[in-house]
């Protein structure tokens, strides 16, 4: 069992953002720590791969506990116990004073293993009100190898990134026979999960300051304008098919904007290189239900499976 990890709505939301309006600089920091952060996780699951037999592994869950949310990164089970990992992709040189966490320059920083004590108390109270009892043991897990932690002491639960290949060939020793009832807390933690994110840190933004077009699916550029069924980037000169472009693009528009409706003339507009309304009824009809409503009509839900 195991659930795949996907860009969180807050990156996609700051990536589409981030190609349609200038951001603040902390604005493009935030968006650069969002994909630094994806990026590692993105490793981290490659990393562990080949060591999963006999294991649960569950991605990126976002639950609550009496009222407090808190994520978690990866979460593996086996029959003995539960392993939290809170992945990081710092890079550069780091030190430690007692509690403390600095940047070499001096700068402090949050420490890394608050958030992870707090998250572990939060699940191990989770489990015990759901009547689950398995241990839980959580690691803060460095994959980028250019980072470095000067005066760490030895007992810290982290694993560095040349001591990952040994952690999960031992880890692997210790076998692990999954029953029943384990996959069936994986699936209780699955139906537990928050749907959304309460509180992103998202710039204000405003639908007519937006730059208006079709992303290219390759270097996030715009296109120029559409030739016959293929779009063409002016940026990096690949081209897309239209339709998947524009699914994409609609996708993107339902993300920034949920409370608006997918309508014709709405995507035409959001796309603005698309001469011919009927261009994108067309694509829009095969793939979403129509939903009549007295005078307006608007399209809803997917009908094809061609989305990835
Ligand atoms: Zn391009």
């Amino acid at each position: 069992m195991k659930r795949y990890r996907n860009e969180s709505k807050e990156l996609k939301v700051m990536r589409s953002l981030g190609s349609r309006m200038d951001l603040s600089e902390p604005d493009r920091n935030y968006l650069v720590s969002l994909e630094k952060g994806y990026e590692g996780e993105c490793k981290f699951d490659g990393l562990i791969a080949p060591y999963l037999d006999g294991r649960i592994l569950l991605n990126d869950l976002l639950l609550e506990h009496k009222n407090t949310v808190f994520q978690l990164d990866s979460l593996l089970m086996s029959s003995l116990k539960i392993i939290l990992f809170e992945v990081k992709n710092l890079e550069g040189d780091y030190y430690l004073e007692r509690d403390c966490w600095f940047l070499s320059t001096g700068k402090e920083i949050t420490n890394p293993l608050h958030q992870l004590q707090r998250s572990t108390i939060l699940l191990r109270n989770l489990l015990k009100g759901l009547g689950i009892s398995l241990p839980i043991e959580s690691y803060l897990v460095f994959v980028n190898p250019e980072f470095y932690l000067y005066q760490a002491p030895t007992n810290l639960p982290i694993i560095f990134h040349p001591q990952l290949n040994r952690y999960f060939t031992n880890m692997q020793k210790e076998r692990s026979f999954l029953k029943n009832h384990h996959y069936d807390i994986g699936k209780q933690l699955l139906s537990l999960e928050l749907t959304d994110a309460p509180s992103f840190r998202l710039p204000k933004y405003d639908y007519s300051l937006l730059k208006k077009g079709i992303q290219c699916f390759a270097c996030g550029g715009m296109y120029g304008e559409l030739l016959k069924t293929t779009l063409v980037c002016k940026n990096c000169g690949r081209t897309e098919g239209f339709e998947p472009a524009l699914l994409r693009t609609v996708d993107e528009f339902k993300l920034l904007f949920p409370e608006r409706k997918v309508t014709t003339n709405a995507i035409h507009d959001w796309c603005g290189i698309v001469k011919k309304r009927l261009t994108i009824r067309n694509v829009l009809t095969r793939n979403y239900r129509l939903i009549n409503k007295g005078k307006s009509s608007y399209f809803e839900g997917e009908i094809s499976n061609s989305t990835d």
